[in-house]
């Protein structure tokens, strides 16, 4: 199984590959070779079955995504993607008949780096149809979204088509961690109990526009001081107050942008993220508390937007626990955490119950060329995707 893995995982990346052949044509290609069937759906998202006693019976899926981002690495979605792929084989190899299909899913643009919004694959299979308005999606490269799919999925022919967002029994996904707390604790497995709450807010103080040379202190409203002395007051409680919290401003900017001009308003993007929500209804309200205060004093007004909310996702009791047995089975140190990024388990979490399990990436590294997971990592994971679909089945009450 080790080097099966690894073989994979350098074949999915490498140079001739990545220029012949999709990663989802090499993936269906091995599927079928090992006898398993192949499915696509209206969302290409690809689907290899192995099927249980129960013909009937929702399929478990595991998996993950194949996509990457423009100067990603090799193992963040292709990891999940390829051991899923080699627990069918083991599966197979070992001749073990589950009651309930299995089926290995890669879903489509998880990353969403070339058409957004992201997790779209995921997102689509959970809502059951396509929303309207992606039709009109067009990529960084102008291409129409609609039009990259529909190549896509014509580049697939060997693949069955299926509808979107059948009855599934349940989702594991097994991926890198994208931080630096495993590797630091020297722990080979997350158990991922949920991915936390976003919300973003976009505010706007607007004082006075006058000069900078002229205007004494007494007379100035600048906008610019009283969103630094809000920051000021939300860097020194938000994060320091909560290790949980995550507080980051990541776009600024002043009108009219003028060098010898006191600003007239300042506007300015922040992102707010928490695995619960009373938290984070507490610290936006810190936020617009913070906002509205420091306009007052220095005589501005504040206008708050809110513009995007996710609210956090706890994954299911019985699959942490199928994940939680199966690390003691294998004798593997784990330990619980929450995701701080999005996966597409957060979409299929509207359907199905639902964990993960985190590997370390070296330096918490990814969306990198540079991203790398020791080998011995990508074994460690494998092997507890291939228990703990075992061990979940059992906690979800399927009979085996
Ligand atoms: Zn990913």
């Amino acid at each position: 199984m080790p080097q099966s893995v690894q073989r994979r995982q350098a074949a999915s990346t490498g140079r001739r590959l990545v220029r012949k052949t999709r990663p989802p044509a090499l993936l269906a290609e091995l599927a079928l070779r090992r006898g398993f069937r192949v499915y696509q759906d209206p969302l290409a998202n690809l689907f290899i079955r192995r099927d249980g006693k129960d013909g009937h019976h929702p399929p478990f899926l595991i998996g993950s995504h194949l996509d990457s981002q423009p100067t990603g690495g090799r193992y963040d979605g292709a990891l999940g993607t390829l051991a899923a792929f080699e627990v069918l084989e083991t599966l197979e190899d070992a001749g073990i008949v589950t009651d309930v299909p299995i089926e290995v899913v890669a879903w489509t643009n998880e990353e969403g780096s070339r058409f957004a919004p992201g997790a779209m694959g995921s997102m689509a299979f959970s809502l059951g149809h396509i929303p309207e308005s992606w039709q009109d999606i067009q990529g960084t490269d102008g291409v129409f979204w609609r039009d990259a799919l529909a190549e896509t999925i014509a580049a697939l022919p060997v693949a069955e088509q299926r509808a979107l967002g059948f009855p599934i029994s349940g989702y594991l996904e097994l991926h890198i961690e994208q931080g630096p707390s495993l590797e630091n604790e020297n722990i080979p497995i997350g158990i991922v109990t949920g991915v936390q709450g976003t919300r973003w807010l976009e505010v706007t103080v607007a004082g006075q526009a006058a000069h900078a040379g002229t205007t004494q202190l007494a007379f100035r409203r600048d906008p610019m001081v009283a969103v630094t002395s809000a920051l000021h007051m939300l860097y020194e409680t938000v994060m320091p107050e909560d290790d949980n919290a995550r507080l980051t401003i990541g776009r600024i900017a002043a009108l009219p942008g003028s060098v010898n001009a006191i600003p007239g308003s300042v506007s300015l993007t922040v992102d707010l993220r928490h695995p619960l929500t009373d938290r984070l209804n507490t610290i936006e309200a810190q936020v617009l508390a913070a906002f509205q205060a420091s306009a007052a004093l220095h005589g501005c007004k504040v206008d708050i937007r809110k513009t995007f909310d996710m609210s956090p996702a706890p994954f299911s009791k019985a699959v942490i626990e199928g994940v939680e047995q199966a690390a003691g089975h294998l004798g593997l140190p784990s330990k619980h955490m929450i995701s701080g990024a999005f996966h597409d388990a957060l979409y299929v979490a509207r359907v199905a119950p639902r964990a993960m399990i985190f590997v370390p990436c070296r330096d918490g590294l990814s969306h990198n060329e540079a991203e790398y997971v020791d080998p011995e990592h990508s074994v460690a994971g494998t092997q507890m995707l291939f228990q703990s679909t075992l061990d979940v089945l059992n906690t979800l009450a399927i009979k085996q």
